[in-house]
């Protein structure tokens, strides 16, 4: 695609996305709707390679109607500044778009009521990693009962609204502001999703397939005699070994 095309493309993106905002805007879906300010739809680039989803929204989040504005979203953006992103170069979302009343966890129903419109911003944005903030999310786009504990920092593709992608689940960052040492692994996971933006699909580990391994070419035999003029002997193909740098694990 040329640049241009590519602009036009950005400009559809964004216009699709304010259009699909806006008609959430009086969403009464779930019991939430009565208690919030406003539906915190999210933010950022409309057609970002790398989606964020939170839990859903807190008080500030609530207030100001943009995800991760408070505490836990400083913090985010100081993990994003320390892969060289910021908050205009990625998307950022939640699993529910209104706030639960004093900040408890997102109920069941009301996940259930507001996750097709977490599946429809997937597929207007078509971001080709996903990162999923804590359990919640995790738990939704991964469909797993695996503890963000034991999957956290690792890579799985996945197939979302159509959209090919690779999730990939860290601790919430509110994790690190009641527990410090989740600092430094968040630290360490955002240094493992620059990898996997950089190297894209390359970065993760995957069973060697013989077949993607060509046998050594045969040496030449007496029926392969060097043509003539051929002042010495070709160099033989080498045997391709496929090469094992540090690879991100998949779960
Ligand atoms: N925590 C979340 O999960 N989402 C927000 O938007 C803010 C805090």
């Amino acid at each position: 695609m040329d640049g241009e095309a590519t602009q036009q493309n950005g400009e559809d993106t964004a216009a699709t996305l304010k259009a699909f905002a806006d008609s959430l805007a009086d969403c009464t879906k779930c019991g939430l709707s009565a208690s919030r300010t406003q539906v915190v739809f999210g933010v950022g680039n409309p057609s970002a390679e790398l989606l964020f989803v939170g839990e859903g929204p807190g008080f500030h989040e609530d207030r100001q109607g943009e995800p991760f504005v408070g505490a836990a979203g400083k913090l985010l953006n100081e993990l994003l500044a320390g892969i060289g992103l910021s908050r205009a170069d990625v998307y950022i979302a939640n699993v529910v778009k209104c706030r639960p009343p004093e900040n408890r966890d997102p109920a069941p129903d009301e996940i259930a009521a507001c996750s097709p419109h977490l599946m429809q911003q997937i597929a207007i944005i078509r971001p080709r990693v996903i990162c999923t903030l804590g359990r919640f999310a995790t738990k939704l786009l991964a469909e797993t009962e695996l503890s963000i504990t034991a999957i956290h920092g690792k890579a799985k593709e996945r197939t979302l609204a159509g959209v090919p992608t690779v999730l990939f689940p860290v601790f919430h960052p509110a994790a690190a502001l009641y527990t410090p040492a989740n600092r430094q692994v968040l630290v360490e996971d955002f240094a493992r999703l620059r990898r996997l933006l950089e190297r894209g699909l390359e970065a993760l580990t995957r069973p060697v397939d013989p077949a993607e391994c060509p046998p050594p070419t045969p040496p030449p035999g007496p029926q392969q005699a060097p043509h003539e003029g051929a002042g010495q002997a070709e160099p033989q193909a080498k045997r391709l070994e496929p090469t094992r740098t540090e690879q991100l694990h998949l779960w």
